[in-house]
């Protein structure tokens, strides 16, 4: 036994012995069965496993010890949910996921639309956000300025809308909760066509640094950052006077750090009012480029292949006008991650894009060092502003514009037949390459020597849904999205 561990034993020994004595401080979780039992076995005063289904635990633990899952394991976020009662506790590891969306529904029709709005993000509205936040000292969920932050933010948003003139279709309210005394913020911009279907943005509005002392938890990019790239988008859509089909709402939710509470408060909510969320997009932690790609799509299970296909089609086709040019690769971030997690659990298509592979990302986060100038300026975060953008006006459409103007479409036709997808491109241009990527963003085909009238046999793919990418010899991109049967 060497002197670290043995150290570790006694501080755990006393530690135990501390917490025996406060089990009235134990809450109720779920978290991967794995780590559950990693922790009885290091911590066993200090856990109880309930049940376990499949791979995962509901667990009744002491809330320091889940401090060691954020280290333990490849997540930068709680690692586990929170839950009021036992019976919700064994409810979450027991219902299976249904997923409600297929691949299909996702198109894109607004390519110039889209193109000004992505002219209109200012990477400096991203920095002057991120830098208020951070001046309130601390946004942890029992932190009087936490609620300071949420109601300064809701005049911040009301403001925009102001601003727009916008504040019959608009709003913004206030979300109390029942397991923190911290509020989330949710704006409402009322769909025109389809507002029963809702198309949702959020992230998390509070912070946290580990040990006992709270008072200083500075959460820049942790999640400032996704609070102020979610207020760029706004500020951008209202800007540019968007009105969508759908209702299409922006969350900034409490107290994700300690379970995901304010964003599965909401998400149950919705699902127990039958609501039907189109998709779901998360940001937590976009201002630190700590890898070699831009935007890394987390691939875990609970995360939707649908959506996340989407997101790539998004990407390579506004990829294509040059410009707001960035690159993507995939990752994955383990359970209780961030709050898109409560709103895949209840069956709703959920996506993540982080700033980062996860072993590369912000190493300070949970530290009183999670400070703006560690992330450098706006301009990483300004890059998911954009995604954001995409994702919200091709998922929710505009209203009273005609669902025509698919440039791809008139520029090339597809097919699929069999276990091969084919083309016909017309003879003014000259397909350099062309490309097939599956939901898990891997190219899994690629064939260099092209004609216009080609195919491409993909017998060797499992069956799914897949994008077909087109590169011209003049750099134009033209995808197409589809399932093999
Ligand atoms: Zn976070």
């Amino acid at each position: 036994m060497n002197l670290k561990s043995t150290f570790l034993s006694l501080s755990l020994l006393f530690a135990a012995n501390l917490f025996a004595q406060n089990r009235e401080e134990f809450i109720y979780a779920s978290m991967e069965a794995k780590h559950a039992q990693e922790l009885k076995l290091s911590h066993s005063d200090l856990i109880e496993i309930i049940a376990i289904n499949n791979d995962l635990a509901s667990v009744y633990i002491h809330p320091e010890v889940t401090h060691e899952l954020h280290q333990k394991i490849l997540s930068h976020g709680p690692g586990y949910m929170f839950h009021a009662t036992e019976s919700n506790a064994l409810n979450t590891i027991n219902s299976p996921l249904e997923m409600s969306r297929t691949v299909l529904e996702y198109s894109i029709t607004n390519q110039e639309y889209v193109k000004t709005l992505l002219d209109d993000v200012n990477k400096q509205n991203i920095e002057e956000v991120m830098q208020h936040l951070e001046s309130y000292g601390s946004r942890y969920h029992l932190s009087a300025q936490a609620n300071e932050a949420a109601e300064d933010l809701k005049v911040r948003w009301e403001n925009l809308i102001a601003a727009a003139n916008r504040t019959e279709d608009i709003s913004v309210r206030i979300v109390s909760h029942v397991n923190t005394p911290m509020k989330s913020v949710v704006l409402t911009i009322k769909g025109n066509e389809n507002a029963s279907q809702y198309v949702i943005v959020g992230g998390h509005l509070d912070s946290i640094v580990g040990g006992s002392n709270k008072t200083y938890a500075p959460g820049s990019d942790d999640n400032a950052s996704g609070i102020a790239t979610i207020t760029e988008i706004i500020r951008v859509l209202l800007a540019n006077d968007y009105k969508p089909q759908k209702t299409v709402e922006f969350m900034a939710y409490a107290a994700e750090e300690i379970g995901l509470v304010g964003s599965n408060e909401i998400a149950t909510q919705y699902k127990n009012q039958g609501k039907d969320v189109f998709g779901y997009v998360q940001f937590d932690m976009t201002a630190y480029k700590g890898s070699s790609k831009d935007v890394y799509v987390s691939i875990d299970s609970f995360n939707n292949n649908d959506l996340n296909l989407f997101l790539y089609e998004l990407m390579e086709e506004y990829n294509s006008f040059g410009d707001h040019k960035f690159t993507y690769a995939t990752t994955r971030c383990n359970y209780g991650c961030s709050d898109h997690y409560s709103w895949a659990m209840k069956g709703y298509p959920a996506a993540f894009p982080f700033e980062a592979s996860f072993n590369d990302s912000n190493p300070y986060i949970h530290t009183t060092s999670d400070t703006f100038d560690k992330n450098g300026d706006g301009s990483h975060a300004a890059k998911f502003a954009k995604l954001g953008l995409e994702f919200v006006v091709e998922a929710a459409k505009r209203s009273e514009v005609l669902d025509v103007v698919n440039l791809n479409k008139t520029k090339a036709k597809f097919y699929v037949d069999q276990k091969a997808v084919g083309f016909e491109v017309p003879s003014n241009k000259t397909i350099k390459s062309a490309t097939v990527i599956n939901v898990a963003g891997q190219k899994v085909a690629t064939k260099n020597q092209v004609n216009n009238n080609d195919k491409i046999n993909l017998n060797q793919l499992p069956k799914g849904a897949y994008i077909i990418l087109l590169e011209t010899t003049s750099g134009e991109k033209l995808t197409y999205k589809f399932i093999l049967k």
